[in-house]
């Protein structure tokens, strides 16, 4: 049945591809749970998860299901036409949060730039034009579009591209006193990732959060939760907003929404979503019926009490056992984070070498993340086999062992 493949290899990259990339040497051909197997047949324990996306692993059979009936059924028919599949996630999101109403679209960076589009429109038609001020926090990452890397604020990411995004200002993280100083009545719009995810897995205080709502809710500013990476079960809750008691106006998802097929969603409230009128923001893929029936069966799957339960336990599996490995080895100082998104804080002899470790864990069949410089991040299936997770880490720890004793 299958068509002769023309072979490939990882040097094929360096010849046919944009350069914005650097990836492994290795290329994963083939996965099932939280295992992967590359293309000399290594088999490699999965704890990056396609950062934060594989949420059910790899093909997960109710996924697989999902996909392939629908790909038996309806794949594409734009948004000139509403689909069964997209009306029941909207259902389903709606019934489980705090939201009215659903905004598809196909990636973190579209659910972002659709919130600070909403935020600003809304501002526009209750305020006027003065406010349009969006605040945001150092070190914040929003995706990767020039509003989102303009409000994300890291000049690695936004520096180089001509004029910026302008009315976005940056204040640090975790402090309610700068959001105090900075809010105005200029302000639209506050936005915060209620775990920082890709600068190092910094959760946020509850307080920190609380705070920020009541300054939104005094200056008439819409509170902004970017959950692209905490939502979907990571934190052990649905949503993180969820896990802190703190509800936001607009919440962005995506990552472990499609447990790998790609989907974003911007989630609000009937009285703010109807400010986008009929014609005033979208996308074509938005809401695709393939996607749409995936994120479906992965909402099935996560959103029950056994799974978030789970998440939990296995947070205290992996935590436990990563301090253990950090005291022995002197690697790391501190392991933070909620739920299934886990930092290992680097010291300061290792701080900057995070590539070497990913290195190592790979050359002993375990798949981590980075964080930043300076952090090792986890982010594996959330429903990943208990001897999946001690096997990995004994992987790890063995490549820890190696690289620390030189
Ligand atoms: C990954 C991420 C994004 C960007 O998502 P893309 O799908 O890569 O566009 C935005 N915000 C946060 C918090 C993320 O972790």
């Amino acid at each position: 049945m299958s068509v002769e493949q023309a072979p490939v290899q990882r040097a094929d990259f360096d010849q046919v591809m944009v350069p914005n990339y650097s990836p492994a040497a290795f290329i994963p051909v083939r996965g099932e749970g939280s295992r992967v197997w590359d293309q000399s047949g290594r088999e490699l324990i999965d704890f990056a998860g396609g950062i934060a996306v594989n949420a059910l692993g790899h093909c997960h059979p109710a996924l697989v299901k999902a996909l392939t009936e629908q790909a038996n059924t309806l794949w594409h028919v734009s948004n000139v036409f509403t689909n069964e599949p997209a009306l029941r996630l909207a259902h389903k999101l709606v019934d489980a949060t705090f939201a009215e109403r659903a905004f598809f679209c196909n990636s973190g960076a579209e659910s972002n730039e659709a919130a600070f589009k909403l935020a600003r429109r809304v501002a526009h038609d209750r305020f006027g034009p003065e406010k349009h001020e969006i605040i945001a926090t150092v070190n914040s990452f929003h995706g990767r579009t020039l509003f989102t890397v303009s409000v994300g604020g890291q000049p690695k990411y936004s520096d180089g591209f001509g004029p910026k995004i302008t009315g976005i200002s940056h204040v640090p993280y975790n402090d309610l006193e700068a959001l105090k100083a900075q809010i105005s009545d200029k302000t639209c719009a506050v936005v915060i990732e209620p775990i920082q995810g890709e600068s190092g897995v910094v959760p946020a205080d509850k307080a920190y959060l609380e705070g920020a709502r009541k300054l939104c809710d005094e200056y008439n500013a819409l509170l902004i939760f970017d959950e692209v990476q905490t939502g979907v079960g990571r934190t052990g809750s649905l949503y993180a907003y969820q896990h802190y008691g703190v509800t936001p106006d607009i919440l962005t998802s995506a990552k472990s929404l499609g447990g790998g097929f790609p989907i974003g969603a911007m989630l609000t409230t009937t009285d703010l979503a109807k400010h986008l009128a009929v014609g005033t923001h979208g996308t074509t893929y938005g809401g695709n019926p393939l996607a749409c029936a995936v994120a479906c069966a992965v909402l099935d799957v996560v959103n029950t009490p056994e799974t978030l339960a789970g998440i939990k336990a296995k947070h205290e599996r992996f935590k436990s056992r990563l301090e253990q490995i950090g005291q022995q080895s002197g690697l790391f100082t501190q392991v933070r984070g909620v739920g299934l998104l886990i930092g290992c804080v680097l010291s300061d002899a290792w701080k900057g070498k995070v590539k070497d470790i990913l290195n190592a864990a790979e050359k002993e069949g375990v798949m981590v993340l980075q964080a930043g410089p300076d952090v090792v991040r986890f982010a594996p299936s959330l429903v990943v086999e208990d001897a999946d997770i001690d096997e990995g880490l004994a992987r790890f720890e063995r490549a820890v062992a190696k690289l620390t004793q030189g």
